[in-house]
């Protein structure tokens, strides 16, 4: 018995889809019409029935049109955290996404000084702007750009303190998520961590009783993820500055998230920053580039010009240097940095975290009406006031008064009702991520601006709720 007779041939399904051969390429639409060709006949041999032909070019339709969605997709990020890591962080300004395509679409200076005509270093595309910004324009203050903040600190530890020791206060021996903790990076960096102190309070003494011949620094670790609270001590940055230098030895602080403008000018709890890091006496510094900077990926080492060129000839530096986009779009987002007045409407990092709670209100006003339409009599949906968070493990435990849609399913027992609603959401075309909190789904609106409100109604007629 052969019933694969009654399935048309491959050729013979292309010639109907000349459309979807534009949209894809033939390659792709030959592959999708095999696949389904493949589980007709599988559903021939346990008795299905034969598809029609409707059925059959929908069905190829839809898998070319997966096959030929992009994996990395843009997201609504309603989640209630800001720099969401697992969403890609900072969202960059229009200014650093100007010139990342810029960069991307042609050659250009990467390493070539254009006023000799000789080989150039790409560092210098950034370093004089972050002496200017954080080293409050001194010519003893440099910077080197690797992939992100753990590298910076990794190639840091390892180019000024390789078999030797490190010292650092117990209370700040963090994990940054799980690939990322102090102790693994001390060893990978082929340095022995040198503990002081105890979890809740570290002192002055505790720094100069542990220098001993084999310290090559001290070192400050922001905890941007946790806060010891009660009964603690640290120690003041100026004083391990002090008892670092004494004894000839660098100070080296990371700061994780910093920002470079002043968090409360602008109504938000108070972060350190790094120029105030360089000034109490840190020798170098460390941060991230798309935590509350808002920039790109990438890891920011700045301070002394004679340990940075230290830290640039390490062969780590090569292995872990950015590319042109990256540095194109983080000279753009430093330039902004400039203009304080206007920070705020251009860069977006700071303006979904300044974002006026009334603004974020009245979306939720706006919105109500379509979202409890689009969920039918599923659930009710109110707007009301949350806690948004920065993320990032930048201030972790500050919260930023929000406004969410909180969705609340009518049904006796709701798990499976807030299931189908999430999976709805995130299957919409521009995937809607939101959270289970409660008995409730919820979708903190601080991160949808209005120039995104009419896309974000528009698709709500695509929800399909299973
Ligand atoms: C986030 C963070 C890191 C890691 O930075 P990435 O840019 O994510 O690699 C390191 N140290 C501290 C204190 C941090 O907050």
């Amino acid at each position: 018995m052969n019933d694969n007779r009654h399935l048309p041939a491959v050729d013979r399904v292309l010639q109907q889809l000349p459309a979807l051969i534009d949209a894809h390429g033939r390659q792709l639409v030959t592959a999708c019409v095999r696949a389904e060709l493949a589980a007709a006949r599988e559903g021939l041999r346990h008795g299905l029935p034969l598809p029609d032909e409707t059925c059959l070019l929908t069905a190829i339709g839809r898998r070319a049109a997966a096959a030929g969605r992009a994996n990395l997709r843009p997201v609504f990020n309603l989640t209630g955290t800001v720099l969401h890591t697992n969403l890609g962080r900072a969202q960059l300004a229009e200014e650093a996404i100007a010139a990342m395509a810029d960069a991307a679409r042609s050659p250009c200076a990467l390493e070539y000084d254009l006023a000799s005509g000789g080989r150039g270093d790409r560092d210098d595309l950034v370093s004089g702007l972050l002496a200017e910004l954080v080293g409050g324009g001194s010519p003893d203050i440099a910077a080197t750009i690797v992939n992100n903040n753990a590298a910076a600190v990794l190639l840091t530890l390892n180019a000024l303190a390789q078999g030797k020791e490190a010292v650092v206060s117990r209370g700040e021996l963090v994990e940054i998520g799980g690939a990322f903790r102090i102790p693994d990076v001390m060893r990978r960096a082929q340095v022995k961590l040198h503990e002081i102190g105890t979890t809740n309070r570290t002192h002055a003494k505790d720094f100069a009783e542990a220098i001993n011949p084999k310290t090559a620094l001290l070192m400050k670790i922001h905890t941007s993820n946790y806060a010891v609270t009660g009964f603690t001590a640290a120690v003041d940055e100026k004083v391990i500055a002090e008892i670092a230098h004494a004894a000839g030895l660098p100070f080296v602080v990371d700061l994780g998230s910093g920002t470079l403008c002043d968090f409360a000018a602008h109504g938000l709890p108070a972060e350190p920053t790094p120029q105030q890091a360089l000034a109490a006496g840190a020798d170098l510094v460390t941060f991230s580039g798309d935590k509350l900077l808002g920039g790109p990926q990438a890891g920011l080492i700045v301070g002394r010009k004679d340990l940075i060129a230290k830290i640039k000839k390490n062969p780590l530096k090569r292995a872990l240097r950015v590319g042109k986009t990256t540095l194109a779009a983080l000279e753009a987002t430093l330039r902004l940095y400039r203009d304080p007045d206007r920070l705020r409407e251009r860069l977006p990092t700071l303006r979904l975290l300044t974002r006026p709670v009334e603004d974020i209100a009245a979306l939720g006003e706006r919105l109500q009406p379509a979202v409890q339409a689009a969920l039918g009599s599923l659930a009710a949906v109110s707007v009301a006031a949350c806690n948004s968070q920065i993320g990032s493990g930048a201030l972790p435990v500050e919260r930023l008064p929000s406004v969410a849609l909180v969705c609340r399913p009518t049904a006796k027992k709701p798990g499976k009702t807030l299931l189908a609603i999430e999976t709805a959401f995130r299957g919409l075309p521009t995937p809607v991520i939101g959270h289970i909190r409660d008995d409730a789904y919820h979708l903190d609106l601080r991160c949808l601006e209005v120039a995104d409100e009419a896309r974000f109604l528009a698709q709500l007629a695509a929800l399909k709720l299973a």
